[in-house]
């Protein structure tokens, strides 16, 4: 299964996506700490992302570039009439990438297994794809308030995860066929969260995840 997925990858991953989100995993792990740091002061705020851009500052200059790449717009281009698209129907910022990070914020694991984005506390988000609602949990530990959405993607299943929502903010239920941009749920805070954000996670085959950004970036369309 992870055999044929990084075919797969390989051959539909033009080169140049390839190397930007190299750009994007290597900055992620160098700012990851401080941008935690700046979002725990800004919870609740709808313009949390903009507090963070503002706030941030560091003296070098790379590493500045790279916080500035992180939290502006238009990282991504959502097309709001494709049948794959980003959770959000415009381009929002994103924090913290898939993979190891070495500042994660505390109690969480040193390997994130999603994508972090951070347009602000309500922002609505939406499925990906047409697919089935195959769980809702309503829970303030872990993953929090989270929907699992399972797709089948040119004969693949793939299973997209959205996690942290508001508490009564999920808009779908279990068995629920839901279209592409149908609306899950609101940005928040619930569970293992230190500000709101959407933390979003992929799963081939309903196996191990991938990366979002690298599968976003090759299949939204
Ligand atoms: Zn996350």
């Amino acid at each position: 299964m992870l055999v044929v997925a990084a075919i797969a990858f390989v051959t539909s991953v033009p080169a140049n996506a390839l190397l930007t989100h190299e750009d994007l995993a290597t900055g992620d792990l160098g700012v990851a700490g401080p941008r935690e740091t700046q979002r725990i002061e800004s919870v609740g705020g709808v313009a949390a992302a903009e507090t963070i851009r503002d706030s941030y500052s560091v003296s070098d200059p790379a590493e500045n570039a790279l916080a500035n790449r992180f939290t502006s717009d238009g990282t991504f281009v959502n097309n709001p009439n494709g049948t794959i698209q980003w959770p959000f129907k415009v381009s929002v910022p994103m924090s913290s990438g898939f993979g190891y990070r070495p500042d994660q914020p505390a109690g969480a694991k040193p390997f994130h297994s999603g994508l972090d984005f951070n347009p602000g506390a309500g922002a609505p988000i939406q499925a990906i794809a047409d697919g089935t609602v195959t769980s809702v949990i309503e829970s303030d530990s872990g993953l929090g308030v989270h929907v699992t959405i399972r797709h089948q993607i040119n004969g693949d299943v793939i299973d997209s995860v959205y996690a942290h929502m508001q508490f009564g903010s999920v808009a779908v239920s279990e068995g629920q066929s839901v279209k592409v941009g149908d609306r899950v749920g609101l940005v928040g805070s619930t569970g293992q969260s230190t500000g709101p954000h959407l933390h979003f996670e992929l799963h081939p085959g309903g196996g191990e995840a991938v990366d979002p950004f690298t599968w976003l970036k090759a299949h939204a369309n």
